[in-house]
């Protein structure tokens, strides 16, 4: 079967050299020649493996550890450009998980940190683990929070860029959230992202009082996939989502190809490939992109 492997490390790192693409080559059945899809940062290697792609990349993985290059290994048809983005936002598209920045602002910070993480790593439903986190952060006021968005929340190194450039190619790209669409609407204009979706939260005469229901968690991204393929006429195999909690994983999993980027364990190992060293401009270069044609 025909393969694609990519070595792909940290912009400013520069770690994919062509010492390393030669090491590589070296490994990977017949040897190929790295096609080079940006000097220093990415390349690409097409070869056939009758025995199936597992043996070699765990050669390659154990040959580069201690690198800061991630590596993926796709079939041949999985490598190519995509008409559907779908990404998780808190800790994904940016550095932040919302709801921590909120408390932290409002000062109630530990208490709220707690639950998200027992809640990420899947140990606590994540539903109560919303209601429990909303209750104590409620009655702040809602010029509040648009400051904890300006003052904190920040796009994750290539997030702009990966989806300006999906879009300048005709891709459909919507930012799916389990936090809020009061975040979510703030973060898709900075990103560039067509629509958006999140929990919608409850105001009182300009104080926060509670979260609408249904509260969308793992079930809803999978369904928000589901409802943009429908909507756009796709197939699986055009979509690719990107995502690093528990509530990332069915909608990983329905994804032609899903990305865990910085992800919590449980998500890296299920997800097909995992980014703990690249950008999020890995995600174009896992379709093939150039660094030429990328729009920022
Ligand atoms: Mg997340």
């Amino acid at each position: 079967m025909e393969y694609v492997a990519l070595l792909i490390g940290a912009p400013e790192k520069k770690a994919v050299t062509g010492q390393i693409a030669a090491l590589a080559s070296e490994i990977l059945p017949g040897h190929p020649a790295p096609d080079w899809l940006a000097p220093g940062t990415a390349c690409a290697f097409d070869f056939f493996d009758e025995g199936g792609e597992w043996g070699a990349g765990a050669d390659l993985s154990a040959t580069l550890q201690g690198h800061p290059i991630d590596i993926a290994l796709l079939s041949a048809a999985e490598y190519g450009k995509r008409r559907l983005l779908i990404a998780d936002m808190d800790s994904t598209m940016i550095g932040q998980e919302c709801i921590d920045e909120i408390a932290d602002y409002a000062g109630v910070g530990d208490k709220v940190a707690e639950i998200t993480e027992q809640a990420m790593r899947g140990g606590l439903d994540f539903r109560s683990a919303l209601r429990a986190r909303i209750r104590l952060i409620a009655g702040l006021d809602r010029k509040f929070l648009t400051e904890v968005a300006d003052k904190r929340l920040t796009l994750n190194p290539g997030a702009r860029t990966l989806v300006q450039t999906m879009a300048a190619n005709g891709a459909y790209c919507a930012l799916v959230s389990g936090g809020f669409s009061f975040f979510t609407r703030i973060i898709a204009e900075r990103a560039g992202f067509h629509d958006h979706r999140g929990n919608e939260l409850l105001f009182q005469d300009g104080r926060l009082t509670g979260v609408a229901d249904p509260v969308l968690g793992r079930e809803a991204k999978r369904e928000a996939l589901e409802h943009y393929m429908g909507e756009l006429g796709l197939e699986a195999c055009h979509t690719l989502a990107v995502g690093d909690g528990a509530n990332d994983l069915d909608m990983l999993e329905g994804a032609g190809l899903g990305v865990a980027y910085r992800a919590k364990p449980l998500v890296a190992e299920e997800a097909r490939v995992s980014l703990n060293h690249a950008d999020l401009t890995a995600l174009l270069y896992l379709q093939g992109y150039r660094e030429d044609e990328f729009i920022r």
